[in-house]
């Protein structure tokens, strides 16, 4: 009896020491980080605090939480969580603390001009931080190297925002986009995934007009170097991709062709095609069931990206944020607005409120969905704004609050393998955190209140990130 509770003690420990060692110790940071940080001393305790953990678990109401050198380091009741000696004490009565948000489907440009997609890495990382977002991969590249870059800028401390688990230029067929290579075959697409990785992509991101072959070539490279392969897909369905080893799929399904009587192999028949057959499709039918059994059977991960949709769809709120645009980028996204709500026949009507519907019947049926925001489409979708609408929309989807912010944390944390260190409030982890002044478990729209960001122990103030990139948005 004694040897195995000391063993379950050892064990416990050395967890703990382990998961400590593992965690990368916060960078000393640059002037032009520091200019937006509003909370940092060597220990900081945050006390009177609703706890909202991640896992999904009840919120805990008063309590203490210790961050020290990057890492929570005690969390407990007020009550009977004593106060280390010299920490900085704030008070959060009132206020609520979220581990910082876990995004899969955030890209550093934006839908700049026809068919240009500008290059905003510097302005959409600091956006991106501003609205929580601690962690996030970029889901496809149009901008070469400053995905990397950025990602080892920010690693350094040289530049604020968000860790970034970066995406390699897109994997894709013959394609319209001026932005984006053409593959030439399944040997072509392993050596781009051998080329983009040993310069230090850690994700890759294929498209629409792929074939199966390159598929395979591209997953086989990249699982031999321990990198994972997502898709926003067409020319493959979801069942052959996830046949062939695919470990994530965009846009809920949204991008599935596998109910399309006439398709044909390799070929995209058509975004508008498929899109068709998901609004018109049966969530309680055997063809879907079949196809939700398929990626849960071969572990394959769902994004949900609702924000880019209601873009689409008429009806809906103006998207939060856009006074961060230049005015020209405003006044474009405004005119699309203007011309979605007229849209009197749209298929987005059917197909949005069908695909939230699809997305949690996934998740229910034991499926791992994780969240994006994908600033893409028309416009409107911004970086920051967005992470939370996408928080409230899984919400309108049918999840509770706690499930979202789930979703939008633990479970992204938990596809890019991270979630020994990020994606939930543990004693031990990475002291990435929202303090957000309201209570989400009860109205998720509190998300929008965001008062500091904490990254690595590190508070940043939200206001200050936003000011500035304001009306510039577009430029840089
Ligand atoms: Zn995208």
């Amino acid at each position: 009896m004694h040897g195995i509770i000391s063993q379950l003690v050892y064990v416990a420990t050395f967890g703990v020491l382990a998961m400590q060692a593992s965690a990368p110790q916060p960078p000393p940071l640059s002037p032009a980080v520091r200019a937006y940080v509003s909370v940092d001393a060597p220990v900081t305790a945050l006390t009177h605090a609703r706890v909202i953990d991640g896992t999904g678990a009840a919120p805990r109401e008063d309590q203490t939480l210790v961050m020290r050198d990057g890492r929570i380091v005690t969390m407990g009741n007020f009550a009977t969580t004593p106060l280390p000696e010299g920490a900085h004490v704030i008070d959060l009565t009132g206020k609520s603390v979220i581990p910082g948000l876990v995004m899969v489907h955030e890209h550093l440009y934006y839908p700049s001009g026809p068919g240009v997609y500008g290059q905003l890495g510097e302005s959409f990382s600091r956006l991106y931080l501003s609205g929580g977002v601690t962690t996030m991969r970029t889901g496809g590249n149009v901008n070469g190297f400053m995905d990397l870059n950025m990602m080892r800028l920010i690693e350094a401390g040289q530049k604020p925002g968000p860790a970034i688990d970066a995406t390699a230029p897109y994997l894709n067929g013959p394609n319209s986009f001026i932005q984006m290579r053409t593959l030439k075959g399944p040997e072509d697409a392993r050596r781009q995934v051998q080329y983009w990785t040993d310069e230090g992509a850690t994700s890759l991101k294929t498209y629409m007009q792929i074939t199966r072959g390159e598929l395979a070539a591209a997953i086989n490279e990249a699982h031999r170097r321990g990198i994972k392969v997502t898709g926003h897909l067409c020319s493959v369905t979801y069942a052959e991709a996830a046949g062939l080893g695919i470990d994530n799929l965009e846009h809920g399904f949204f991008a599935a062709t596998d109910f399309v009587s006439d398709k044909k192999r390799d070929q995209c028949p058509g975004q508008g095609v498929g899109q068709k057959t998901i609004a018109a499709l049966d969530e309680n039918g055997a063809p879907f069931k079949a196809l939700v059994k398929t990626l849960i059977d071969k572990r394959v991960a769902l994004t949900s990206t609702l924000t880019v949709f209601e873009t689409f769809t008429p009806g809906r709120a103006k998207p939060p944020g856009l006074e961060v645009l230049t005015p020209q980028l405003r006044e474009q996204f405004e005119q699309n607005y203007e011309r979605t709500s007229q849209n009197k026949d749209s298929i987005y009507t059917t197909l949005f409120p069908k695909a939230m519907t699809l997305e949690r019947a996934f998740a229910r049926a034991g499926g791992l969905l994780i969240a994006g925001t994908d600033p893409t489409g028309g416009g409107g979708v911004i970086p920051g704004f967005a992470n939370q609408r996408q928080v409230e929309l899984l919400v309108d989807a049918g999840f509770t609050p706690l499930e979202a912010i789930s979703i939008a944390t633990l479970n992204g944390a938990t596809y890019l393998r991270r979630d020994k260190t990020v994606g939930s409030l543990a004693i031990g982890k990475q002291a990435d955190l929202i303090v957000i002044n309201g209570n989400p478990a009860a109205t998720i729209a509190d998300i929008r209140k965001v008062e500091t960001v904490f990254k690595q122990g590190v508070g940043y103030d939200p206001a200050k990130l936003i000011d500035s990139v304001k009306g510039k948005a577009g430029i840089w």
